[in-house]
C-alpha cells in the first residue's frame, strides 16, 4: 500500500483554492490540477509499504499527540524545482512558527526508526494544485504565476490533527483514504 502523512485542509479553504485554480485552468497549458476534494499538505511521503507494517507506524506516530494545535496560512504561490522549468504548481503553507516545523520533525524522528529515511531536503510546506505534464503551452502560465505569486493570501486555518493517507494511483488521479487521524493533544501555550 502507498502511504502518506499529512494534514487536511478544511473544506471552506479547498473551496477557495478551487476557485484560484479556475483563472489558471484557462490559460490551456497541460498541466493536471489537482482535485479540491484531496487537497492536502504532506508532511511524509512514505511510498510503496507491505500491509503487515501499518501498525507499526501507526504506533509510532503517537508522539504527534504532544503537539498543541497550530495555526497555518495560504499564502504564496511557487513552483518546483523553480520558474525556469516549473514542474509542480503550488500554494504555500505558513506556518506559525515553531510547530509546523516542529511537528514534521517528529514525524521525521518517529518514523526513521521503523524504516523510513530522514529527508535531506528542506521542508517546504504546500499544497500542491497542479503538475505539470508538457512544457508546452506553459509559459504565459508561468509568467502570470510568477507576477501574482507574492499576493496570495486565502487566510489561515488550524491544525488539529495528522492524517496517515492510503493513496491509490487511478488513471483518473490519486484517490486518497485516511486510514489514521493523530489529534493533535498538546497545550498551546
Ligand atoms: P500522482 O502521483 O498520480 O500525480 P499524487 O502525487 O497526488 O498523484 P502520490 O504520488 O501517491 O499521489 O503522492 C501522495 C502525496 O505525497 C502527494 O502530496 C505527493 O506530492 C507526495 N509525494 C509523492 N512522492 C513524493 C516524494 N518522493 N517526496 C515527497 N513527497 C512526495
Ligand atoms: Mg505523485
Amino acid at each position: 500500500m502507498r502511504l502518506f502523512v499529512a494534514v487536511e485542509l478544511p473544506d471552506a479553504l479547498k473551496e477557495a483554492v478551487e476557485a484560484l485554480q479556475a483563472p489558471l485552468r484557462r490559460f490551456g497549458a497541460a498541466v493536471s490540477w489537482t482535485r479540491p476534494a484531496g487537497l492536502h499538505g504532506t508532511l511524509k511521503f512514505l511510498g510503496e509499504v507491505a500491509p503487515e507494517r501499518r501498525a507499526a507506524i501507526e504506533a509510532a506516530l503517537a508522539p504527534v499527540a504532544a503537539h498543541a494545535p497550530f495555526e497555518l496560512r495560504l499564502r504564496r504561490l511557487g513552483v518546483f524545482p523553480g520558474w525556469s522549468g516549473p514542474r509542480v504548481i503550488w500554494l504555500g503553507l505558513k506556518p506559525a512558527e515553531p510547530h509546523c516545523a516542529a511537528l514534521y520533525h517528529t514525524v521525521e524522528d518517529a518514523l526513521a526508526p521503523v524504516g523510513f529515511p530522514r529527508e535531506s531536503r528542506p521542508f517546504h510546506p504546500h499544497l500542491t494544485l497542479g503538475r505539470v505534464r508538457e512544457r508546452r503551452g506553459l509559459d504565459a502560465l508561468a509568467a502570470h504565476l510568477h507576477a501574482e505569486a507574492d499576493g496570495v493570501d486565502l487566510g489561515a486555518f488550524t491544525v488539529r490533527e495528522a492524517v496517515l493517507f492510503q493513496s491509490q494511483l487511478r488513471p483518473a488521479g490519486a484517490v486518497y483514504t485516511a486510514l489514521c487521524r493523530f489529534p493533535l493533544q498538546g497545550e498551546a501555550r
